[in-house]
């Protein structure tokens, strides 16, 4: 089974309704729907905060703390697909920098649930 990250928008969670990081991206790795090939095993859960500059190195600091690598990091759909888009950064750039930092692969988005 793949030990996963998920990273999600911590404005999202801190101010949405209806799943601020507490079901739909748990239940898809659980499931293996959504974006998870198979049921996966999430390791971290790693909160993004505006500005969102220390993420790389809070994704580093949960990978060495938590003395788990994991087989792959992926972005939350609320981060990912969010409407109006974070306006620090876009999911591809912040992939690109996670996988540059980790040299993890990053899967933009978790469920497809609504
Ligand atoms: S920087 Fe962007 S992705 Fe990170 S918490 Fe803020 S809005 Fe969400």
């Amino acid at each position: 089974m793949e030990k996963v990250m998920v990273i999600g928008c911590g404005a999202y969670m801190d101010s949405g309704y209806g799943c601020p990081g507490e079901w739909r991206c748990l239940k898809a790795a659980a499931l293996g729907e959504g974006k998870f090939e198979a049921p996966s095993q999430v390791i971290t859960f790693v909160k993004c905060e505006c500005p969102g500059r220390p993420l790389i190195s809070n994704v580093g600091m949960a990978i060495k703390l938590s003395e788990i690598r994991p087989d792959a990091i992926y972005l939350s759909s609320c981060l990912v697909n969010a409407k109006p888009g974070c306006p620090y950064s876009d999911a591809e750039e912040m992939a690109k920098m996670l996988e540059d930092k980790t040299g993890v692969k990053v899967v933009l988005g978790t469920h497809d649930y609504h």
